[in-house]
């Protein structure tokens, strides 16, 4: 059933003529989610400007039945953010809602709209001497709204945790275009049912997320950025136990990058070099931070844990970074590996989970797995060690046809997800379910999970109008 005109009519009479477009160019680039994975259809992008204006579209939409699919920067890398292919759902976007409402600095919070960029949201902390913790590589594009909503974590979980860690406050207008105002800035509130963090992590199915109060810390002044060879990726295990010991815990990063890793980036991506002379099998790059500005105490505790490690053979190699524009160099080593693998064919992604103490013990058996399927497939399997999450990525061996490659996406992912649901981990770290793995968290997740779950769907969004089709 197409939306009739009469509701698309009333819809653009709630956001004015600047608040929406029906102009195949401009909706096209908002169609096809970030890998190319889904493109998919809508008569109307709607682009309120203004909670109201949010509340208003939503009321229209609750009354005709007309499902709605937010969007913030349409970088989620599980078709979350695009509309199927039907033509029946319109596409929200919160682009236009980015204004930070207040910064308190007492408070160490900001209130933000969820359109606001993430890296606007760095700059704008940076500027009151203090840091918003949030780091991906998207954080040019993505907005705060997708970043909570698909509860985005990056490189400093390990230190400050994901957006559940980091949100204290949320506005949001319901499914039944009502407004629920929360933005509490608040560090201990137990009244009752904790309902923002219903909504983090939520993918657009709950409610839409138009505001938000934000958790600030001091700014970092002093860095310490190695990048080590590992003696194997066990190592890599007792290392971070160890760097965290060494810092006082000021680890904000502690990255896996393997060999092939390097191979990709430096034959890719324009400035990259590889740091040692020799080739070794896996690296860690380690990063501790500090608020305060005396560099010595924690060189000091970085370059004792290099020499330790280095004498008991644990790493091979190290090197240290004297400035700033040699760690930044160091992290485009990490940085790169993902756009660096894109050239490299067609990829298989996975994005899993398991105990940090498991994580030598996983990328063992799923390399094994992997390989006695196809012994050529090439096996990138690099990311956030500190926090138990894998990026188990699977290239296509050189010279294999692409799209038979990619026809192979649901068996190794199951070859991939078996081995890291039977060490208790997860199908899903941080990229979230959307439409991709919607079949594979109702394979994994316990009945009563899923129910829990459907349960909680129905409650908020009893006619199913919000992102329908993704999650659950
Ligand atoms: C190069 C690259 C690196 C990345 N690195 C990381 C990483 O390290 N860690 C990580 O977690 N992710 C990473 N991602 C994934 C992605 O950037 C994050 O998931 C990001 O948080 C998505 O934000 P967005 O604004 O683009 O959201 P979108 O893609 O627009 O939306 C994501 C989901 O949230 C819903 N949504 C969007 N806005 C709202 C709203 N206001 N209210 C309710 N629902 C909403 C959408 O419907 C969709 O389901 C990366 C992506 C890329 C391309």
């Amino acid at each position: 059933v197409s939306i009739p005109d009469t509701v698309l009519d009333a819809i653009k009479a709630a956001v004015g003529p600047a608040g929406w477009s029906d102009d195949p160019d401009i909706l096209a680039p908002r169609l096809r989610e970030e890998r190319g994975l889904f493109v998919g259809a809508t008569p109307l992008l709607v682009r309120p400007a203004t909670t109201d204006e949010v509340a208003a579209v939503v009321r229209v939409c609750a009354e005709a039945r007309v499902p709605i699919v937010p969007q913030s920067g349409n970088t989620g890398l599980v078709g979350g953010a695009v509309p199927d292919e039907s033509g029946d759902q319109i596409l929200l976007a919160l682009d236009r809602m980015n204004r930070v409402r207040a910064l308190d600095r007492a408070d160490h919070t900001m209130t933000v709209e969820a359109g606001c960029v993430l890296a606007d949201i760095h700059a704008r902390a940076a500027e009151a001497g203090l840091m918003f913790p949030l780091r991906l590589a998207s954080e040019g594009s993505c907005r705060i709204g997708g970043n909570i909503a698909s509860n985005a974590g990056g490189n400093a979980v390990l230190r400050y945790g994901t957006m559940r860690n980091l949100v204290l406050g949320i506005e949001a207008v319901l499914a039944d275009g009502s407004m629920w105002n929360g933005l509490r800035a608040l560090h201990k509130d137990n009244s009752g049912y904790d309902l923002k963090q219903l909504l983090i992590g939520s993918e657009g199915t709950l409610g839409i997320v138009t505001a938000a109060v934000l958790k600030l810390f001091p700014a970092p002044r002093n860095r310490q950025t190695a990048f080590v060879a590992l003696a194997d990726i066990e190592a890599a295990i007792a290392l971070f136990v160890r760097a965290r010991a060494a810092s006082s815990d000021l680890v904000s990063a502690f990255e896996l990058v393997p060999r092939i890793g390097i191979e990709f980036v430096t034959r890719h991506a324009a400035n990259a070099r590889d740091p040692f002379k020799i080739a070794y099998d896996d690296y860690a790059l380690i990063e501790f931070t500090a608020a305060r500005s005396d560099e010595g105490e924690l060189r000091s505790a970085m370059e004792r844990l290099l020499a330790e490690a280095l004498a008991d053979g644990s790493i091979l190699d190290a090197v240290l970074a004297e400035s700033d524009a040699q760690a930044d160099a160091l992290w485009l080593l990490r940085e790169e590996l993902s756009p660096a693998q894109k050239r490299e064919g067609a990829c298989i992604k996975h994005d899993v989970s398991v105990p940090v103490s498991r994580i030598p013990e996983f990328i063992r058996a799923a390399s094994d797995a992997v390989l006695a399927e196809m012994p050529d497939i090439r096996i990138l399997a690099f990311g956030h060690v500190g926090d138990g999450n894998v990026h188990f990525n699977l290239s296509q061996p050189v010279g294999a046809d692409s799209a038979a490659f990619l026809d192979q996406w649901a068996h190794f992912n199951r070859v991939v997800h078996d081995i890291a649901v039977a060490m208790d981990g997860s199908i899903s770290a941080e990229h979230g379910i959307g439409r991709l793995k919607r079949d594979e968290l109702a394979h994994y997740r316990p009945a009563v999970e899923i129910d829990l779950m459907r349960a909680i769907k129905r409650a908020l969004d009893p006619d199913g109008i919000l992102n329908p089709g993704k999650v659950i």
